[in-house]
């Protein structure tokens, strides 16, 4: 059982208003918020240890890069990967998936097929797009039903030794769905072809064991887990990792340069080029011992409990429409008010203090497929309340009075 109460009190941000009510934080989905567990951290390092890394031998930049290198070990151990060289320090998923993308058109050819879930993001549509542009590729979709899960049969028809490359994200942002990655990993290996899976949305809800679930290339993004803005990070498999060729040129990325030749260095530093962000990496590290500390198996299972309440209770409202209604789904409730559009729905809430996201989310063929514009999503984190749920839910009413 987690204590709410304790746990908010971690979080500054909730003791301010917005418009003169207390905030409720309901786009979880889109960042999370930072507990002073975090905030602590990166105003130690500012304080105390701000130096670049790798490269002094002074002891100040020694310090900051032993820092950052345990975080880089804490993310291995909580995503389980094999090795440490593995993990690729990112300023968040996009980037992780624009590196693989442009890895990849070195080995795609003409004839080759990849494909696409219809529950993507746009940062896992459109770096795979230019990819597809650039090499003659062909893109595949594996279409999703009205519940928002996507088919496996179709999935299964769609594979062939033609396919090279299979990426899909661990929960859709949008509509909460779980996907059956596990499967589709499996299913694509046994037709040789490797998988990406994007889990900004699934890491602030779960924990991943990546050697488990055997998966070539996993994103995240920190702050959606409580760390900071970018920062991120990509998980490969070493024997992809050594054949994808580097993304960006630059200091820290080599071996030795002349101009005749440049060698690039060891993983993970082939994909770092350039200063990153020190301090945001080791935040990430921070957050990942926060959430740990939590514990996911009571955040899942709290978070559960958000879920199945504000659901029963928004679909209590008249003319309320749910999007987004598999089994497997995290604390994310996506919905709209029949004849009303999002964006009023989302402007009146505001007013009240609580902050939904209206809009497409970044996934406008889920939203094409429903034929809707957009939605109001409200999405939960394990700092939240039922009262909260409860002001969302009177808060809705109130939109719907005003607006039809
Ligand atoms: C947020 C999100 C992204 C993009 O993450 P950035 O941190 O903006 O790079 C990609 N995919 C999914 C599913 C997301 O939720």
């Amino acid at each position: 059982m987690l204590n709410i109460e304790n746990i908010r009190k971690d979080f500054p941000i909730f003791s301010r208003k917005v418009n003169g009510k207390p905030l409720v934080y309901f786009d979880n989905a889109a960042t999370s918020q930072t507990p002073t567990q975090v905030i602590d951290v990166i105003v130690d390092y500012y304080s105390n240890y701000n130096a670049n890394i790798h490269r002094g031998v002074h002891s100040l930049s020694q310090e900051a890069t032993d820092k950052y290198e345990q975080a880089r070990l804490k993310i291995q151990k909580h995503f389980n990967a094999k090795h440490s060289h593995e993990i690729i320090m990112t300023s968040g998923t996009t980037h992780g998936i624009n590196l693989v993308a442009n890895g990849f058109s070195s080995f795609l050819k003409k004839g080759d097929e990849v494909l696409v879930s219809a529950l993507e993001h746009h940062s896992n549509i459109v770096p795979w797009q230019m990819l597809c542009e650039r090499s003659g590729t062909t893109l595949r979709v594996i279409p999703m039903n009205q519940d928002g899960e996507l088919i496996m049969s179709e999935y299964d028809q769609l594979l062939s030794e033609k396919t090279k490359l299979v990426f899909v994200n661990h929960i859709s942002n949008a509509l909460g769905t779980i996907n059956p990655i596990k499967y589709i990993i499996d299913k694509a290996h046994s037709f040789g072809a490797a998988v990406l899976v994007d889990g900004a949305q699934a890491c602030p809800h779960l924990k991943p064991d990546l050697q488990q679930l055997d998966v070539d290339f996993y994103v995240a993004s920190a702050h959606k887990m409580c760390g900071p803005t970018g920062v991120g990070m990509l998980y490969g498999k070493e024997e992809w990792l050594k054949k994808l060729p580097p993304y960006q040129g630059g200091g820290e990325m080599i071996a030795e340069v002349t101009f005749e030749k440049t060698t690039y260095a060891d993983l993970p530093h082939k994909f770092e080029a350039g200063t990153p962000n020190i301090c945001g990496g080791i935040a990430f590290g921070a957050a990942i011992d926060y959430l740990n500390h939590i514990g996911f198996d009571a955040i899942e299972s709290y978070e559960h409990e958000l879920l199945e309440y504000a659901t029963e209770k928004l679909s209590e409202i008249d003319g309320l429409k749910i999007y987004g209604t598999s089994k497997h789904k995290t604390s994310v409730v996506s919905f709209n008010l029949e004849e009303i559009h999002p964006y009023d729905v989302g402007t009146i809430l505001d007013k009240m203090g609580i902050a939904v996201r209206t809009g497409h989310h970044c996934a406008q063929p889920i939203m094409d497929y429903f034929k809707i514009p957009g939605t109001v999503r409200a999405s939960f984190a394990f700092y939240n309340t039922k009262q909260e749920i409860d002001a969302l839910v009177e808060g809705v009413k109130k939109a719907k009075a005003m607006l039809s």
